[in-house]
């Protein structure tokens, strides 16, 4: 009977075993790249910097493995559950019979095959009830065929051979063709020693080093809360300065802010001796933008309506452009000689950049965007 699914803190371990393992040899590296310190003033602040870089790295690679440990933990775990549901669930095939002599086949054992390209599977150890052959038999119910090792002098087909005393595993290779042999041994011991001399170099690594690479809930929840708000600052920079690069920038910033009574004084001289008077301005809206409604008499009798309004509105919008005014989108109605309209105030650098882009054009931007 075996067990994919291990204790909770082995999942835990295992992960900080390996934060700990790649700061420690990030810290080696950066202590092998670091020349020694110099006596020159420049010699100094390159040696400063260098230990600023790698501070931040160990502080965003600590960061990122606690924000990735949750993930790559239940992903651990969910793939030790799918080991464990193929080895427990997956059925015994109907067995084929002896293939030495037909006899009855019967399961002793089953293996996980974990390593190979294919993806994770069983394989049945089979003994006939007949003449005891063992062989190995597919989830398919097929025979396993291995393929049969050969000989490294003549390229035949060798015997194997296994010999076994308590702790040590000798698998011979001999070669019949040639007569050349060879063996391998297995220490049971050596290895089974081996694996816990690993076991307890890790924890000894992680006793030791996992308060310092490890981040704890608290520290880890501080990394994230910093590294968002130096992302939001560092955006707010970014487009700050994509700002001041666009052209309209400057042109917005260059443009002198008029109040109504400027704009009304300087409308009323461009009216003189154009046959337009009376500039009357109405009551403000004043929302998101400053929008003034006016009207003006025609006192050219003769001049069309089409005239007087196209004249006015080009008298207008030559008139505005170089202030923060604009006459907006409807233009000039005309009825019974009263000419009237909208003039629209632009005040954020945001609004003067998207009045700058239109030109020369009447206002487009929509009221209350
Ligand atoms: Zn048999
Ligand atoms: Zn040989």
């Amino acid at each position: 009977m075996m067990n994919y699914i291990r204790e909770p803190s082995y999942y835990d371990d295992l992960y900080d075993l390996l934060t700990v393992q790649e700061c420690l040899r990030a810290e080696s590296l950066s202590a092998l790249d670091s020349e020694p310190e110099g006596k020159l003033p420049e010699q100094k602040i390159k040696k400063i910097w260098q230990k600023v870089g790698n501070d931040l790295y160990l502080y965003y690679k600590k960061g990122e493995r606690y924000q990735n440990k949750s993930k790559v933990i239940a992903d651990w775990k969910l793939r030790d559950e799918q080991l464990q549901d193929i080895y427990d669930h997956t059925l015994v095939p109907r067995l084929p019979y002896c293939n030495l002599c037909n006899g009855i086949l019967k399961v002793i054992d089953k293996n996980l095959i974990d390593y190979d390209d294919k993806k994770p599977h069983l394989e049945f150890m089979v003994e006939c009830q007949n003449c005891n052959k063992k062989s190995e038999v597919n989830e398919d119910g097929s025979f396993r065929v291995r393929k049969p090792k050969r000989c490294i002098k003549c390229s035949s087909e060798v015997t194997t051979t296994y010999s076994r005393t308590k702790q040590v595993i000798t698998t011979t290779y001999s070669c019949s063709a040639c007569g050349y042999a060879e063996s391998d041994t297995l220490d049971l011991s050596a290895d089974d020693s081996e694996y816990k001399k690993r076991q307890a170099e890790d924890r000894v690594l992680l006793d030791k080093y996992r308060s310092k690479y490890c981040l704890s809930e608290k520290e880890g929840q501080d990394f994230v809360r910093d590294t968002l708000q130096i992302e939001i600052s560092t955006k707010h920079f970014k487009e700050l300065a994509e700002k001041k690069a666009d052209p309209s920038y400057q042109v917005a910033q260059s443009i002198k802010k008029s109040s109504i009574v400027e704009i009304e004084t300087l409308i009323n001289k461009s009216l003189d001796h154009t046959g337009y008077t009376n500039l009357s301005l109405d009551k403000p809206e004043i929302d998101r933008y400053v929008i003034v409604p006016f009207t003006i008499l025609e006192s050219k009798i003769e001049r069309s309506e089409w005239d007087s309004k196209h004249d006015l509105q080009k008298l207008l919008i030559k008139t505005l452009e170089p202030t923060n005014w604009r006459l907006m989108s409807a233009g000039i109605s005309y009825r019974m000689g009263y000419l009237s309209g909208k003039l629209k105030a632009y005040e954020t650098t945001d609004d003067l950049m998207k009045m700058v882009k239109q030109g020369k054009n009447l206002d487009e931007t929509n009221e209350n965007s």
